[in-house]
């Protein structure tokens, strides 16, 4: 019965940022790059399909839906060997940023297709419906909504809601005024808020513009809105687990969570 079934769960599957890593002074909090699989009774949605979802199971009650934030390859690149698409029988729908008039199949195409991959998604043994990403949307007992977010190219700020629980997902995103007041309209009163943490305040100093934050930002944002908890994702590859450690324990009395790959939670 869906109501014995918790509401809401992210599970982490890959957190690292913009490329994925191997080394073993980076497995605490994983080498894989984005994406997180969020669960509501029998719907399954997956924010970004970085390496990290080659850590999802194959097999769901419902047909899951890839959302894909933007299409930098840190976002999609767990895609092409995800073994789901490649199983006869199995449909996934993925959701895939596209402007007025863009193909949204021909620009995920433009990574997977030859001379860059073998093959197109669409030829893959499973059923695969690529979609443009429209907000609204909703998905069985979730509402999905999704604001400009900024970032070089553009992304989207997503927001989860079911049965008056709640998880946003800001990752590669850069302070800047407007979006910022989106940012925190949609994280007030969320449960949980996943946000780009990539940089250290100085390294964010050399980098304006690449399109990702500190934890300060994090700071920021709690001051604004009321969030239940707060998780950093988008961790920079050169990130040790011991620095991480470290910056987690600076922060640890304003209850500021660093994402591990392989946590859950339930909200
Ligand atoms: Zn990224
Ligand atoms: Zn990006």
């Amino acid at each position: 019965m869906f109501k014995d079934k918790p509401c809401l769960s992210l599970k982490v599957l890959g957190t690292r940022g913009s490329m994925a890593v191997t080394r073993r002074d980076q497995q605490i909090f994983g080498g894989n790059t984005s994406c997180y699989m969020v669960r509501a009774g029998d719907e399954t949605v997956f924010l970004d399909a970085g390496s990290g979802i080659l850590n999802a199971p194959v097999d769901f009650p419902r047909p899951p839906h890839i959302l894909i934030s933007h299409l930098h390859l840190d976002h999609v690149l767990g895609l092409g060997m995800y073994p789901r698409l490649a199983t006869k029988g199995k449909e996934t729908l993925i959701h895939v940023p596209a402007g007025p008039g863009e193909d949204p199949a021909r620009l995920l195409g433009g990574v997977y297709s030859p001379p860059y991959w073998p093959v197109p998604l669409s030829a893959y043994g499973g059923t695969v419906h690529i979609r443009p990403l429209k907000f609204p949307l909703t998905i069985g007992d979730l509402l999905i909504e999704g604001v400009p977010g900024s970032h070089p190219g553009g992304n989207f700020i997503i927001k989860l809601s079911s049965r008056g629980r709640s998880i946003v997902y800001a990752s590669d995103y850069e302070y800047e005024e407007h979006s910022f007041h989106r940012l925190t309209k949609m994280a007030d009163g969320a449960g949980l808020v996943l946000l780009d943490g990539q940089y250290t305040a100085e390294e964010l100093e050399q980098r304006r513009g690449f399109g990702h934050s500190s934890p300060e930002l994090g700071l920021k944002l709690m001051e604004q809105c009321k969030i239940g908890r707060l998780w950093l994702v988008h961790h920079d590859p050169q990130r040790t687990d011991g620095q991480l450690l470290a910056r987690e324990e600076e922060y640890s009395r304003k209850n500021v969570h660093f994402a591990r790959e392989g946590e859950e939670i339930l909200l």
